[in-house]
């Protein structure tokens, strides 16, 4: 999946560093990352390789030793009063690619590093104000969150908490796929955790409202951080309880089909946790 990267090693903690000549600074425009692009291949403008405003950058984490710093939003004040940088290409050879390509990059360390930062950039993007009183709101230097010097309202980086369901009838899944979306292949029900419900329940809701099945043996399988849409998403195996017949929500779907496990006609893409589900599935690991 997105956030494999063994060996290497994400170090998330929240520190106040300082930037080196060496570490990776990541900058957005929009929904835009800048890199230096060879076919799937990205790398990312180090320090030493810009001139940047004194305070416009964010430590955001490192993988291994190699620190990776987010370069603010343009109009994201520092607590120094300075902002960030314009949106200029600072260098040759770098270039603006839509962030959502980020998935189909190499090394996939870096592309989830990347994405992951795009998380971070448009939480940042999005809470400029204090939603309370206002005010513009500061990075905290000890936190990864954002706090208001009038008021002291405290806001965290924002993950919406959905499922991925996996629907088991014996030897058959329920494959999906969505109604007016990019990604036209298939994948699973799923869904956003609405207040007050537990991710069980989630199953259950989404699965009624989407397909019109009751189900029942609801099993964890594995959890993985989705940054594109700032999105935690906890993949779960779960058994058809009677009827069969599909209902379709057709504003959310286009299709829902039963599979035979030897018929499933995707493959685990390594990326995403829908995939590695089917192909779990298919394997008769589930
Ligand atoms: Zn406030």
């Amino acid at each position: 999946m997105i956030h494999d990267i063994f060996p290497r090693v994400f170090h998330n903690e929240y520190r106040s560093f300082e930037p080196d000549e060496e570490c990776f600074i990541i900058c957005f425009s929009k929904e835009e990352i800048l890199v230096k692009q060879q076919e799937n291949n990205i790398i990312f403008p180090q320090f030493k390789e810009l001139s940047l405003p004194e305070g416009g950058l964010n430590y955001l984490f490192s993988i291994d030793e190699q620190k990776y710093f987010l370069l603010m939003p343009t109009e994201t004040l520092i607590p120094d009063g300075s902002t960030g940088w314009t949106e200029e290409v600072p260098q040759e050879g770098y270039r603006f690619v839509p962030a959502g390509r980020l998935r189909d990059m190499q090394p996939r360390h870096m592309a989830f590093a990347a994405a992951t930062a795009f998380h971070v950039y448009r939480w940042y993007a999005d809470n400029r104000f204090c939603g309370r009183c206002g005010k513009i709101m500061y990075p905290d230097d000890k936190e990864r969150l954002l706090r208001c010097p009038e008021c002291s309202n405290l806001i965290y980086p924002r993950i919406s908490p959905a499922v991925i369901v996996g629907i088991v009838d014996h030897n058959r899944i329920l494959m999906t796929r969505y109604a007016g979306r990019e990604y036209r292949n298939f994948s699973l029900v799923a869904g956003f955790t609405e207040i007050g419900e537990s991710q069980e329940q989630t199953v259950k809701r989404e699965v009624l409202e989407e397909v019109g099945l009751e189900v029942k043996n609801i099993r964890y399988y594995k959890s993985q951080p989705w940054p594109f849409s700032g999105t935690l998403l906890s993949g779960f195996f779960v058994d058809l309880d009677g009827n069969d017949e599909i209902t379709l929500d057709e504003e959310e779907l286009s299709e829902a089909t039963w599979f035979d496990r030897e018929e499933i006609p995707i493959a685990d893409d390594g990326i995403s946790l829908t995939r590695e589900m089917i192909q779990a599935f298919k394997e008769n690991k589930y």
